[in-house]
């Protein structure tokens, strides 16, 4: 986040510094530039491609532009693989409140939100401080009403507040839909203070009618916590045009570095190559491909692993929840043998933990992945590695070992399927650290020439 001072302030604090030439303009910082494979990727895809959402024209030239890179890296069995998926595309989209004082909002719709009439919605804003709040209403009770959600999401390093306050948006439209009410409005799953809304997929329970759903920026969703405080009924007049898209077109790119032995179940590393359409997808997830692809391309680099090391660049994680990339590589490829999942989809920030699910028969590994990561400060936790969205199909069909490797996220859930998603917010040098420990990592995950089992008498290696 940049952060700029008025001449005015400076002079302020330091009278020292008034003949600064320096001090002529108002700083900011310039963004740092990076080199290397991980780098190049996230700077070829943010600027070559840009905005990616699952499902459009974009993500097409997405996967032609990593079939084209991933050769000229000198990947093997480079292949796209196309499969059908329910996507969205978003509309017009604005909000403001009516009464009891006019203020505009900003918002966003949620990815399957369903339209709003083209003239907008005007109805009663009922305000929820949390969404139990709105899960003790009255089934029917909102009928004609829109129902907005508060919460309280703050950053953590582990990222875990996207847990129980990510749930606000994915289940929180199904609930109001549920309660009868006419469009949901979300304090965003956020934890900016910048007036972007953060959009993100939304799931209607089976059975429940799509409603509209949209989130407001942390800002506004004060604003609107305030007006609440003060008693007086609120109206909204809500305009959402964005709607489902089933069979949308998307697809999986795979590429392969062989190893020594291909007969040997091969390690999978995963990211994905769709992106909200806010921005670039820079953090979400284009630094996650430049972060696995450098990373394998690293650990061979003075000569072939043992293991034969394969990277996913998944179509279709953000809206894939009923049927995107990961079931998609589960299907075609859950005949294959697979030792070991691992998937980059938190960011750039540096790597700071690992977890571990592997079984005790591979403890002397696991002993050589804590050796590897202790001298990059890199901390052991406790607790089940789990992978990501991308290898989960994957993981649950073959029962495969995992590693994760968490990074920080103090400041993930600021930029997170926002406007704010862009390449200046890419550190370079955090982006390197986490090339390095992937490298460090797999260095003894791909030349482990023993059985590798999640735990014993799983359907994995062991
Ligand atoms: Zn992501």
């Amino acid at each position: 986040m940049q952060r700029r001072f008025s001449r005015a302030a400076l002079l302020a604090v330091s009278p020292l510094l008034v003949a600064a030439p320096l001090l002529t303009c108002p700083a900011q910082a310039t963004p740092a530039e990076g080199s290397g494979v991980a780098w190049e990727i996230v700077e070829g895809l943010t600027t070559e491609i840009g905005p990616r959402l699952a499902g459009s024209p974009q993500e097409g030239q997405a996967r032609a532009w990593a079939e084209v890179r991933l050769n000229a890296l000198g990947f093997q069995n480079v292949k796209v693989e196309p499969f059908k998926t329910l996507a969205w595309t978003r509309g017009e989209e604005h909000a403001k409140l009516t009464a009891p004082y006019a203020q505009p909002l900003a918002i966003a719709a949620l990815g399957m939100s369903t339209p709003t009439p083209a003239k907008g919605l005007q109805a009663e804003l009922v305000y929820f401080p949390t969404l139990d709040a709105l899960r003790a209403v009255p089934d029917g009770s909102l009928k004609g009403k829109v129902a907005f959600v508060d919460h309280a999401m703050r950053p953590a390093q582990d990222g875990s507040g996207y847990g129980p306050y990510g749930d606000v948006r994915r289940r929180g439209p199904s609930i109001a839909s549920q309660k009868g009410a006419a469009a949901i409005v979300i304090r965003s799953a956020g934890t900016d203070n910048h007036r972007n809304p953060h959009t993100g997929v939304t799931v209607f329970a089976k059975g429940v009618t799509g409603i509209p759903a949209g989130a407001v920026s942390n800002p506004d969703a004060d604003l609107i916590a305030r007006i609440a405080g003060r008693g007086k009924p609120m109206k909204i007049d809500l305009t959402l045009l964005g709607k489902p898209f089933p069979d949308a077109p998307s697809g999986n790119v795979i590429a392969d570095l062989p190893g020594r032995d291909p007969s040997l179940p091969k390690i999978v590393l995963a990211c994905h190559l769709d992106s909200w359409d806010l921005a670039t997808g820079a953090i979400d997830d284009a630094s996650g491909c430049g972060i696995v692809t450098a990373a394998a391309l690293a650990a061979q680099k003075e000569g072939k692993t043992l293991r034969t090391i394969r990277v996913l660049w998944a179509g279709n994680e953000e809206m894939g929840v009923t049927g995107g990339g990961s079931k998609a590589y589960a299907e075609m490829h859950g005949d294959e043998p697979h030792a070991v999942a691992m998937e980059s989809d938190f960011g750039a920030d540096k790597v700071w933990q690992f977890r571990l699910t592997l079984a005790e028969s591979n403890q002397a590994m696991a002993e050589r992945i804590k050796a590897a990561l202790w001298p990059m400060g890199i901390v052991y936790h406790e607790g089940a590695a789990t992978g990501g969205a991308d290898v989960s199909g994957i993981i649950a069909k073959q029962e495969l070992a995992v590693v994760d490797l968490g990074q920080d996220g103090m400041h993930y859930f600021d930029l997170h399927h926002t406007p704010d998603d862009t390449l200046d917010k890419v550190d370079p040098a955090a982006l390197q650290q986490n090339v390095d420990a992937w490298t460090a990592v797999l260095k003894v995950i791909a030349n482990e020439p023993g059985a590798i089992a999640r735990v014993p008498g799983s359907k994995g290696e062991g």
